[in-house]
């Protein structure tokens, strides 16, 4: 095994501890590496030749921050082995921060730097933390922060316990609360990093600061005496206000679902009444507390590990690579725009075309607002705003289609329209040519019938607005091949967002799912249900948006169009009625929704939310008796996570992290349970079909649970246990 970190001393007696872990192209933590982390720092501590340490990187990043495969082992020794495991990586970095200093005079310590020459995140932020300077490269590419938090964690390496004690709870909120990541400039704006040099500089800089550092310089704020907290500690009355307000702010927008903020901010108010060792200890014990809880388990294997393998092609054929150069896309409308933007940034060239020159011209401009928008927020250059809107061009020509190696449709849903856009750009493009639709509702093998070339016709479905929405679900109609697939995922992979592959059936995958979770909640309406009750219930289990404003987002017609074309396909199965009297009443009524600022919310004329709709009782009264917040929970979770069940049972799903994946990122599927298929698992099989029974007996056969979880209950299985990726045939 190669080393992760290097150790050599030069002859001023600087050593330097260079961090480069092998065939990584960022470095990550791992047990070893810290392990032998450790006996650098002892040796170069022992050693009395050496007068100071610089720690760097060998790659152009400093750190990504700890192995999550590894936080995943970890959990598995159980609670006393991650305490124990977190106790002694607080040590190590303790003996970095104090760095043979002698305790009653705070003397003879030898400084240790940090130099970062690149990003810096997690561990690799809480490791620089306990050093006694931070000098970073001035690289605007780089960033520097503690995004624990996104994956259901949060900095347990004392990144919390140092944070707030060097900027304040306030000041430290921003990045242990939210996982706000900054460039070195910022950072050092914000306090977090100490020095930014020019990147030629980085090791010279550090060792200046070495070999001059004083006794005063390498001992922490925290460890002076009377050292006071930035801000105040909770007694005191800045300090007192900092953290009521925290604790409201947090609750309010986590709804108390998520276990790793309500512990952060444990650690950090506990914290802050003690001294700092044993801050230290409460942090570690919140800590485990976390990774000891299946939510956040659930969240690193969705939000991180499973994320990562499809973004990486975990799914992918294996054939050569299908990169695309030069996109066709057919419809400049909302879709159209958007889609030409993202791949326009991704440095793709785009013909956009139109019927008319005028809405292809609309269409490039929609880039040029998000551009401008960038420019005005400094994150765009004007370079980069004419480099980006130079690869578009906006046509109604179809032969500048020729040479373009993908086609992305998206005129309007009407299959007649579609089928003409595919026999024209197919009379155009290369004969290898890949041509994908971005249809939400049509069939992609009937739309491939109007195709020459059904191998080479795929589905590429986005979710709107398309610039902000990371998933991108990827169909397979019946005759679809290999290639057609690679393209897709390497195209999703060029304009960075995450990619799921199904297989054609009604509604693809996530449009199954969120239709039956809007449905379910206008069914409520109907029964007498309490409005507020449905929608409160929704986001108190950690859903974004109750099914009511979901449906005011994507409008009421929409609603009605959906309804009125699935009743036709499925005739006298169609089991919606009941919700089709609360839809198409409000349509009646004009109440079309957030765009017409008017739906089962009011607005106000600025189009802002004004509450609940008071008109709605008038029509469907709300009955004495209402049903308890866990039913209600219960009937909105189920009817989007059976469906899922049934998309696996069918095959339109084939592997479930994707079904997991796609379901946080496609529609906010309460993140901290880690998606459809880890939520069950948390719950139980057996529990799921309990719940499914009860609600079978009181509403009706669509809750009744699939054969699939029916079997795992009586086996005792998991989702993960049984359908786990490597037991995917290969
Ligand atoms: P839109 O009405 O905003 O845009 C459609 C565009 O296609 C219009 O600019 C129209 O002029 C153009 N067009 C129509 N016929 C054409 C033709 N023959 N040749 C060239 N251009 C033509 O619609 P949209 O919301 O962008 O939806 C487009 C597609 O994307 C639809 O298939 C829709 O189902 C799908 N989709 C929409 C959403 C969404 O949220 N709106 C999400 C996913 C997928």
């Amino acid at each position: 095994m190669t080393a992760d970190f290097t150790y050599a001393v030069d002859a001023d007696g600087v050593a330097t501890i260079t961090w480069d872990v092998a065939r990584k192209s960022m470095n990550v933590m791992s047990l070893e590496g810290f392990a032998l982390l450790d006996s650098m720092i002892d040796r170069a501590l022992a050693d009395q030749d050496v007068r100071g340490v610089i720690i760097t990187s060998g790659k152009k990043d400093f750190a990504g921050g700890m192995d999550l495969n590894v936080i995943a082992q970890m959990r598995a020794g159980g609670a006393q082995a991650i305490f124990d495991g977190v106790m002694q990586m607080h040590g190590v970095l303790r003996k970095i921060e104090r760095a043979g200093m002698e305790p009653n005079t705070l003397k003879g310590a030898k400084p240790i730097v940090a130099a970062l020459p690149g990003t810096a995140l997690g561990i690799g932020l809480e490791l620089p933390l306990s050093c006694h300077r931070i000098i970073a490269a001035d690289n605007p590419k780089a960033k520097i922060g503690l995004p624990e938090i996104m994956v259901g964690i949060f900095p347990g390496a004392g990144g919390t316990t140092r944070l707030v004690r060097k900027m304040g709870a306030m000041m430290a909120a921003p990045f242990l609360l939210e996982g706000k990541l900054s460039d070195p400039k910022a950072a050092k704006g914000a306090g977090i990093i100490d020095e930014v040099v020019a990147p030629e500089d980085l090791l010279a800089r550090a060792k200046e600061w070495v070999l001059a550092a004083k006794e005063a310089d390498l001992v922490k704020p925290w460890d002076a005496k009377g050292y006071k907290m930035p801000g105040g500690a909770p007694y005191h009355p800045a300090g007192f206000q900092t953290f009521v307000g925290a604790s409201a702010m947090v609750h309010g927008k986590t709804m108390g679902v998520y276990p790793a903020a309500k512990a952060l901010l444990a650690a950090v108010y506990e914290g802050a009444l003690v001294p700092f060792d044993a801050a230290l200890r409460i942090e570690a014990r919140h800590f485990t507390s976390v990774l000891m809880n299946p939510s956040s388990a659930a969240m690193i294997r969705s939000l991180f590990i499973n994320k990562e393998a499809l973004e990486k092609g975990a799914v992918r054929p294996a054939v050569a690579d299908q990169a695309v150069r030069k996109l066709g896309v057919l419809g400049a409308g909302m879709m159209g725009a958007g889609i030409a933007y993202v791949s326009a940034n991704a440095g793709i060239e785009v013909v956009l075309i139109d019927a008319a020159q005028e809405a292809a011209d609309r269409g490039k401009s929609y880039s040029e607002g998000i551009l401008d928008k960038g420019m005005k927020r400094g994150k765009v250059t004007a370079e980069k705003k004419a480099e980006v809107l130079g690869r578009i061009t906006a046509t109604t020509d179809y032969a500048a289609l020729a040479g373009c190696d993908l086609i992305v449709e998206a005129v309007f849903e009407d299959p007649k329209v579609k089928a003409d856009v595919t026999a024209k750009a197919e009379a155009v493009i290369p004969q290898d040519a890949i041509f994908a639709t971005n249809t939400s509702t049509l069939p992609i093998s009937d739309l491939a019938r109007a195709s020459a070339r059904p191998k080479q016709f795929i589905g590429i479905h986005f979710f709107s607005p398309v610039d902000k929405m990371m998933l991108v679900e990827i169909i397979k109609g019946r005759q679809t091949g290999d290639v057609a697939v690679a393209k897709a995922l390497d195209f999703v992979r060029q304009i960075r967002k995450t990619p799921i592959v199904v297989n054609d059936a009604r509604f693809f995958y996530a449009n199954r799912c969120i239709i039956p979770y809007i449905n379910e909640g206008i069914r409520m309406v109907a029964e007498g249900v309490e409005p507020a009750l449905v929608e409160n219930a929704a986001k108190l289990v950690g859903l974004p948006l109750g099914p009511l404003q979901l449906v005011d987002e994507t409008s009421i017609d929409l609603g009605v169009k959906i309804a009125k074309a699935t009743r036709v396909a499925m005739g006298d199965a169609y089991p919606d009625a009941a919700v089709d009297a609360v839809l198409f009443w409000m349509a009646d009524e004009g109440r079309l929704g957030k765009k017409a600022n008017a739906g089962f919310y009011a607005y106000d004329a600025a189009g802002k939310r004004l509450g609940l709709w008071d008109g709605l009782a008038g029509k469907f009264p709300v009955a004495e008796d209402q049903p308890t917040l866990t039913e209600v929970q219960h009937r909105l979770l189920m009817a989007q996570v059976l469906e899922a069940v049934r998309a696996l049972e069918e095959g339109v799903l084939t592997d479930i992290r994707e079904g997991d994946v796609g379901a946080i990122l496609g529609w906010g599927f309460a993140p901290w349970s880690g998606g459809p298929f880890s939520w069950l698992d948390i719950l139980g099989a057996a529990r799921a079909v309990e719940i499914c029974e009860g609600l079978e007996a009181a509403h009706g056969a669509r809750f009744r649970a699939p054969a699939l979880l029916r079997e795992m209950a009586g086996k005792g299985e998991t989702f993960y246990g049984r359908f786990a990726p490597e037991k995917r045939a290969a």
